[in-house]
């Protein structure tokens, strides 16, 4: 079995001939043999691998959306033809397997496809409302995850002293396994808790007393909720180094407000670090600790498990160093379910940036930026004349970083619940200090009117444990931040005209 390499060259133009070739010959000797997907587009594109011999050549490859894997309305599932399924005739003919079966027999070449090929476990997408798509990994993928999940740990500044938790969900998603696999190959005291949903704020709270963690890993609002219950307790953290999030977006603002939080349990300095990861790519990558007045230097991409470009996102023209646009990705060892030039609909506002982290000093591609999702521009129907555009991105960054507002929901609903009426947008806020309600009130309406063009029709105050029921603490497997209750939205899609793709979004947002 192949382990990934830790080496290659820095300078871009060499990094990229040398992603090319790790590609042509991963296309040449594994996808396009096992892959019928592949085989197919390729055969119709008269496209081969020795072909691509510069990035521009990467054009030639048409992307993989989302709406690939919907199934025929003949009840096929494309999703499997996504799947490599080996050929026996054709593996025996490679040169290693020869030399394989000469040096260690063949009940040794047939254990190595076993493990190259047969899907031993899968992580799926969150849709709600849309079919989860599920992506199988072969102890191949699980060897990359162990050494892809140990490298986001290494970047995260971790060391093998560090107690930490894992509070993602226990649940077929990328974050919880990733963090699982990682900090084992890493070799580092990991608990995983499985979230809110399997202990309760409470059942994690007594385990962080009785730990003590150096390192928190969870989904953002939730540990915003559980650290906002340590404090209420008067639990001390002390040793309390670093909080790393995933799962959601966690803007500037968010961060700063764990900071506090960790403050007042005794943790006097902290990094708080994101991490970048989809189903589809079946890895992830963080950011290092950073001087938050210089801003983060982004996610750090191993380049010699995944090709990462940036696109224009309505044209799919490539863009240069360090230019905004469209995340599109292509694994270079994977096997199980695999995607090339996988659009992620994820737009970085920064780009790919090759020099020096002026943080770690690593010569490793970084994304940088903030990453918003296309499908979260949604059109509401705000008078009875026309739609209007609004982007939930910009809200989300809005509500994050007010420092005022502790938790938050947005809330779609229909004007009287009637499916002909116009849309109606409730904002339902849990304060985070004792900042008036007028003047919350007031400041929120100017950020959304200033922000999207649109006023909230409703501004509701909860208290902390309203915003968690009302999110689903304890009860979903993601705190809900945005939920569409317009008649309909979760049923035919009547009421939604952005179809069954967007509701998921609603309900589902970020992956992993
Ligand atoms: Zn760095």
């Amino acid at each position: 079995m192949k382990k990934p390499s830790p080496r290659w060259p820095s300078h871009p133009r060499s990094l990229h001939s040398w992603q090319l070739a790790r590609l042509r010959s991963y296309l040449r000797d594994t996808v396009l043999p096992f892959s019928a997907h592949y085989r197919r587009m390729f055969a119709k594109e008269k496209l081969s691998p020795d072909q691509l011999r510069s990035v521009d050549d990467l054009r030639r490859i048409p992307f993989t959306s989302k709406s690939d894997f919907l199934p025929g309305s003949d009840g096929s599932d494309p999703v499997r033809d996504f799947v490599l399924v080996p050929d026996r005739a054709v593996l025996s003919r490679r040169p290693s397997t020869i030399l394989r079966a000469l040096l260690h027999g063949k009940a040794s070449v047939a254990e190595g496809f076993e493990r190259e090929f047969r899907p031993l476990l899968l992580t799926s997408t969150t849709g709600r409302s849309a079919e989860p798509v599920p992506f199988v990994y072969t102890a191949q993928d699980i060897e990359n995850l162990k050494v892809g999940g140990a490298r986001v740990y290494e970047v995260c500044g971790a060391n093998r002293e560090m107690r930490m938790m894992n509070m993602f969900p226990f649940a077929p998603h990328l974050a919880f396994w990733i963090t699982h696999y990682g900090g084992a190959e890493f070799g580092t005291f990991v608990l995983g808790t499985g979230g809110g949903k399997v202990m309760g704020t409470e059942g994690n709270m007594r385990l962080m007393k009785k730990i003590k963690p150096d390192v928190l890993v969870g989904m953002p609002t939730f540990l915003y909720h559980l650290l906002l219950g340590v404090v209420k307790e008067g639990i001390e953290l002390p040793n309390l180094q670093k909080i790393v999030l995933g799962g959601e977006k966690a803007p500037s603002g968010m961060r700063r407000k764990l900071r506090a939080l960790a403050q007042q349990m005794g943790a006097p300095k902290i990094d708080v670090l994101r991490s970048y990861g989809f189903t589809e790519a079946k890895m992830a990558w963080a950011e290092c600790p950073f001087d938050e007045n210089a801003g983060s230097a982004g996610y750090h991409i191993h380049p010699d498990m995944s090709l990462i470009e940036i696109v224009d996102p309505k044209t799919g023209e490539p863009r240069g160093e360090g230019e905004p646009g469209e995340i599109v990705f292509t694994p270079l060892m994977a096997r199980g379910s695999v995607v090339l030039r996988y659009r992620t609909g994820d737009c970085t506002d920064g780009g790919l940036f090759y020099e020096p982290c002026p943080f770690c000093g690593q010569q490793i591609p970084r994304l940088v930026g903030e990453i918003s999702r296309n499908s979260e521009i949604r059109e509401l129907q705000i008078n009875k004349i026309k739609g209007t555009l609004v982007d939930f991105n910009r809200l989300e960054h809005v509500l994050d970083n007010v420092d005022h507002v502790g938790t938050w929901q947005l809330e779609l609903r229909k004007h009287h619940d009637d499916p002909l009426d116009v849309d109606e947008l409730v904002l339902h806020v849990a304060k985070a200090d004792e900042y008036s309600d007028a003047q919350l009130r007031q400041m929120l309406d100017e950020r959304f009117a200033s922000e999207v063009e649109v006023h909230p029709n409703r501004i509701e105050f909860h208290s902390e444990d309203e915003m968690k029921t009302l999110q689903g603490t304890g009860t979903q497997l993601k705190e809900q931040r945005i939920v569409d209750h317009r008649p309909g939205a979760n049923g035919n899609g009547a009421a939604n005209k952005a179809g069954s793709e967007r509701k998921s979004e609603l309900s589902g947002q970020t992956q992993q």
